[in-house]
């Protein structure tokens, strides 16, 4: 499997806790530019033949339907996508009749929209620029037979009781999407994570409980789904498949000749990306080359944040070698420990270790 991510970093108004490279952009002639450098930047990649495509953002429903349209026809043009899953984000405010009957003529075939909340006094202390009737608005236009559809709720949110949050997910449960994705909030400015520790870590089991007796597993640390409805364009991140990020901030990785991935991350300072890809003179922001080791490594770590956790033989076999003895101790000391298991190759994050799965990741750099 291999992806394109597209990423888009316009907004209609920027939510304080958001960490996204998001901007608002009034100038139609500059959000014309960058749509055309994407263009030019996708013309830089040799290979483009691609299984699953993901416009993210930003808000991709804030951009005008009529440079979409302009875009998706270049686009196409230039790539062969062979169908798998193409997903567009949507946000509840900008999401309209006109940019539906855009996106119905490029096959996408998955609508994710930033949700958060049905409580208007949640959307408000969250700065979001919907109310509740807006997501039951746009969420008439989406044919759920069509278009496969996953709702983004946030939870954990300071002040914010738990009946409410439950509120929020019976409503999103109501409309049956094929896939949830549950975020923790985070709010940088007041350092609310930082310094709040005893986070109550029954609140998302609670969450992932209502949504199991609901049809819906959770696959990943943060994403649900009904049964084969998981979210291709992601899996290709956790599986450690190749992928190309086109626009400011995107990231791409993929294989030279001898085996080393590169991976670079392009600025995310608009101006700084036009210009580098204008004059041919990409600006990266991260550029990154892994050998065998290093992709190992990150495959075992992507891997233990999916549910059904990582089959060390696959890996023995996608990167032609055996997993480094040094790694092989550390899975030891944690299997003793209680934080994983690994049974017949395949190593499983147990409830603990999923809980600390970040200081699990330095055992296995
Ligand atoms: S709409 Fe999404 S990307 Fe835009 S500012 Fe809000 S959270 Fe960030």
């Amino acid at each position: 499997m291999r992806g394109l991510y597209i990423h888009i970093p316009f907004c209609e108004t920027k939510c304080p806790y958001c960490s996204f490279y998001s901007y608002i952009e009034k100038d139609k002639t500059v959000i014309e530019r960058y749509f055309d450098t994407l263009i030019t930047e996708i013309k830089t990649y040799n290979n483009l033949s691609f299984d699953t495509i993901y416009i993210g953002g930003g808000t991709p429903s804030s951009v005008n339907p009529n440079i979409l349209d302009t875009f998706f026809n270049s686009l196409f043009k230039l790539i062969k996508y062979n169908g798998e899953e193409f997903t567009i984000e949507v946000n509840p405010n900008s999401f309209t009749k006109k940019f539906i009957d855009v996106i119905d003529r490029y096959n996408i075939n998955r609508i994710s929209m930033g949700v958060q909340s049905f409580d208007n006094n949640v959307l408000k202390l969250l700065g979001r620029n919907h109310k509740a009737t807006d997501i039951f608005k746009s969420l008439e236009l989406i044919d759920l037979d069509k278009y496969r559809l996953n709702l983004d709720m946030i939870y954990d949110i300071p002040t914010v009781e738990d009946n409410i949050i439950f509120d929020t997910l019976e409503s999103i449960v109501k409309v049956n999407p094929s896939h949830i994705s549950a975020y923790s909030y985070q709010h940088e400015d007041t350092g609310y994570l930082a310094n709040n520790i005893n986070l109550d870590k029954t609140l998302f089991s609670d969450i992932e409980n209502k949504l199991r007796e609901n049809g819906y597993e959770k696959y990943e640390v943060s994403n649900f789904s009904k049964k084969r409805m998981e979210s291709k364009h992601n899996m290709i991140y956790w599986n450690m498949n190749e992928y190309i990020g086109i626009g400011s901030s995107a990231s791409s990785m993929y294989h030279t000749d001898n085996k080393i991935r590169i991976r670079h991350t392009n600025t995310a300072d608009i101006e700084k990306y036009i210009n580098g890809i204008e004059t041919s003179d990409k600006v990266f922001d991260d550029y990154e080359e892994l050998d065998i080791e290093k992709q190992i490594s990150e495959s075992l770590i992507f891997g233990l944040r999916l549910k059904n956790g990582i089959d060390l033989s696959e890996v023995e076999r996608k990167y032609t070698t055996t997993i480094p003895e040094r790694f092989l101790k550390n899975i030891d000391i944690l299997t003793s420990k209680g934080l994983l298991t690994c049974q017949k190759k395949k190593l499983i994050a147990t409830e603990r270790g999923a809980e600390v799965l970040d200081t699990l990741s330095l055992y296995l750099l």
